[in-house]
């Protein structure tokens, strides 16, 4: 008799980590009606106060992960002005230190830059609905698209197996319990186990040099301090070893901010500590009244250290069967805004190989073609994201304002204009021939 089992049932896949890779990864696999399970260390989804902002690319995965997950984006968009849409950040002088002092800038423009005149704008490239939400506002959305049965929390994954003669894997929690499933989706962020477990200690993520301030400011106060255009499109002011960016989130209710500095080495083990008015407003004492007032406002800000991955010589591994996503296969410095969006771009590519899938051996092979079309993108992603952090706080062009503009402009439509739907038949293409 046929079975009536529709060949993606075979499959039974643990996801570790349930932040956006996590929660999208198993959106576009519930879509193929594919057996899943999300594994999360914490006590519930949850993600930080603060804001992050997707690009075109990155809001087109979502629509051809599933239409339901880019209206949730769109439920949480806060847009600029309808004037500024195609902005991606006017470009801003925030320290006034020594522009103009060494013949870059003539005088008069020195003078205008100080007065807060905008240098220059990037644009977007690339079609499609783009900009600002509220993490937690926006994970919220995606939670929703998840079946109650899908989590399970306080499962912090300390090991993976693969029992004698089985194909299958065992993960180990630190609470002492043991789940079987065919294999292993590593989603479980920058300081993944998973990672660890596949590729060792010495691919852990390694700190980049910068670490940011983060914190937000009632739109109302911003605007006040700030002037309405400003305040309500996305801003970014440069410097000598540091930056600040702004944008609206919240529908317009919360200015953003991610202020950025620079520092040799990172040693406290935490990552994120807090933080004192003093220090900030010491560390930006040089910067421009714009900057000054942003610094004061920012409320409860942290400091976060910025760390990314050495390249990853594999994504995937067969004993056991483990693939890694999103931050844990390639965490980036967020200097281009697009660590989240590559995330999702994973997902999309990843959800669909394993949709076609339908057996152990299939996921091995689907595993390959993803890895192969992802990881040189994701890669590049990491290393641009660097350089880009010393490219705004002219540490790679000084501040030859002229070079920041032509290198800014020109570095971010590989991220954004990426045809998925190619991608993806690429992939296909690579999957196929081994069926
Ligand atoms: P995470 O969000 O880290 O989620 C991992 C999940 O796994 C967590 O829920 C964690 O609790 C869980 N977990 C961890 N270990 C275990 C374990 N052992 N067992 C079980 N569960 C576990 N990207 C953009 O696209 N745009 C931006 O504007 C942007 N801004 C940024 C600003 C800053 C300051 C930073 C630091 C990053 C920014 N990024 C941005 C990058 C973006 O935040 C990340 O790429 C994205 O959040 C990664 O999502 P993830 O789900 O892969 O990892």
């Amino acid at each position: 008799m046929a079975s009536t089992t529709s060949p993606n049932e075979s499959l039974n896949l643990a996801i570790v980590g349930g932040g956006i890779t996590g929660l999208t990864l198993a959106i576009s696999l519930l879509k193929h009606n594919i057996n899943v399970t999300i594994y999360e260390s914490a006590a519930s989804f949850g993600e930080i106060g603060a804001g992050v902002g997707f690009g075109p690319n990155a809001v087109r995965g979502m629509g051809l992960i599933s239409p339901e997950m880019e209206a949730a984006y769109e439920r949480c968009r806060t847009r600029q002005w309808e004037s500024k849409e195609h902005i991606w950040f006017t470009v801003r002088l925030g320290d006034h230190k020594k522009v103009g002092d060494n013949g870059l800038v003539k005088r008069e423009d020195y003078e205008k830059l100080k007065n807060g005149a905008p240098m220059f704008e990037v644009y977007y490239t690339g079609d499609g609905p783009r900009g600002g939400v509220h993490r937690a506002h926006f994970l919220n959305q995606l939670v929703k698209l998840i079946p109650e049965s899908v989590p399970r929390f306080c499962k912090r994954l300390l090991d993976v197996t693969q029992p004698d003669g089985s194909e299958d894997v065992v993960l180990h929690f630190a609470d002492g319990t043991s789940a079987q499933h065919t294999a292993v989706l590593g989603c479980d962020g920058i300081k993944s186990r998973t990672r660890e477990l596949l590729l060792g200690k010495e691919k852990r993520a390694v700190f980049t040099g910068k670490y940011v301030y983060r914190g937000l400011i009632p739109m109302a106060k911003a605007v006040e301090m700030l002037g309405e255009e400003q305040a309500m499109n996305s801003q970014m002011y440069l410097g000598y070893h540091g930056h600040m960016i702004t944008f609206p989130i919240e529908k317009g209710k919360t200015l953003n901010v991610v202020a950025f500095n620079s520092c040799e080495t990172w040693t406290d083990s935490r990552w994120v500590v807090p933080t004192t008015k003093e220090e900030m407003v010491a560390n930006y004492r040089t910067w421009g009244p714009s900057c000054s007032a942003i610094v004061a406002a920012m409320e409860k800000p942290d400091v976060w250290a910025l760390f990314n991955h050495p390249p990853a010589p594999t994504y995937h591994g067969s004993q056991p069967l483990i693939c890694l996503v999103g931050d844990a296969a390639h965490a980036s410095t967020p200097h281009q805004g697009a660590g989240a969006g590559i995330c999702i771009e994973d997902c999309y590519i990843l959800g669909n190989l394993i949709a076609e899938a339908r057996s152990v051996g299939g996921l091995h092979r689907a595993f390959r073609a993803y890895e192969e079309i992802r990881r040189p993108r994701t890669l590049k992603l990491v290393e641009t994201s660097r350089q880009a952090g010393l490219l705004y706080d002219f540490e790679s062009q000084g501040d030859d304002l002229e070079a920041v503009e032509r290198d800014m402009k020109s570095r971010m439509s590989w991220i954004w204009d990426i045809n998925l739907v190619a991608e993806l038949e690429k992939a296909k293409a690579i999957f196929r021939p081994l069926n």
